[in-house]
């Protein structure tokens, strides 16, 4: 008797859009504990053009994508996608998985990485109810946010919330998935407070994005 096994999720893709301003060991250790405990190949790191649901980045869309860079170059498994500030105007993200999605072919697994936060601005997105036509949606937990779930998401997470994180590498989208990450309360705008005040960010983020940051005097 043969036994054939199929394993889909061999080309599965995960995404990680922000503001990234600037990149931090919170969005980076949460993007490598996603790829070492769910077997997704490549992570791409999207830093967007001009946030829709906050106030105007502290530093040029150049420099967050530069700092990306610098923050990434140690694992080959991460990647940095400027398309959004290529396309400049608004960043909507329906807009990026549309165009992923047309890239990577209909069968391959595509999971968007949201923090609990984010996830709970959600119903104020664009389109956002269509998300999941063109990719899973995969929440993690962050340090200060519950899932207080009001009811449009609440009926949403019922729709789609998948049984097992397996359906999200079998099926190409279409799934919601929670999951607890090691909890890191680092963010960005607590590491743009510290450098306004002139006080150290180290450890905070990459040795070579501080550098940056202290090179061309960001964040004063
Ligand atoms: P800001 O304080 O300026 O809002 P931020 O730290 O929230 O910055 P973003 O670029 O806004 O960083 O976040 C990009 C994505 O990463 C979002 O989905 C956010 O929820 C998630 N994220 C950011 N920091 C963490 C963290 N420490 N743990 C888990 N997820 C995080
Ligand atoms: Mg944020």
């Amino acid at each position: 008797m043969v036994i054939l096994v199929t394993t889909k999720s061999l080309n599965s893709l995960a995404i990680m859009g922000g503001t990234f301003d600037p990149v931090h060991n919170g969005h980076l250790r949460t993007a490598v504990e996603i790829l070492d405990r769910f077997g997704y190949s490549s992570l791409k790191l999207i830093p967007c053009f001009q946030p829709v649901h906050k106030g105007k980045p502290g530093v040029s869309p150049q420099q967050r994508l530069d700092m990306v860079r610098l923050a990434i170059s140690g694992d080959a498994r991460l990647s940095v996608d400027a398309r959004e500030i290529e396309r400049e105007g608004p960043s909507y993200s329906i807009d990026t998985l549309k165009n992923i999605r047309a890239e990577i072919g209909a069968d391959t697994p595509l999971i968007m990485v949201l923090g609990m936060d984010s996830f709970l601005s959600l119903p104020t997105w664009s389109q956002w109810q269509e998300l999941t036509k063109y990719a899973h949606i995969f929440v993690v937990s962050r340090p200060g946010w519950e899932p207080d779930l009001i009811s449009e998401l609440s009926a949403f997470c019922e729709k789609y919330r998948a049984n097992s994180s397996y359906e999200l590498q079998c099926a190409p989208s279409g799934r919601l998935w929670f999951e607890t990450l090691t909890p890191l309360g680092i963010s960005s705008s607590m590491i743009r407070s510290l450098a306004s005040k002139n006080e150290s960010i180290a450890y905070l983020l990459p040795e070579p994005v501080q550098e940056y940051i202290e090179q061309h005097q960001l964040y004063r």
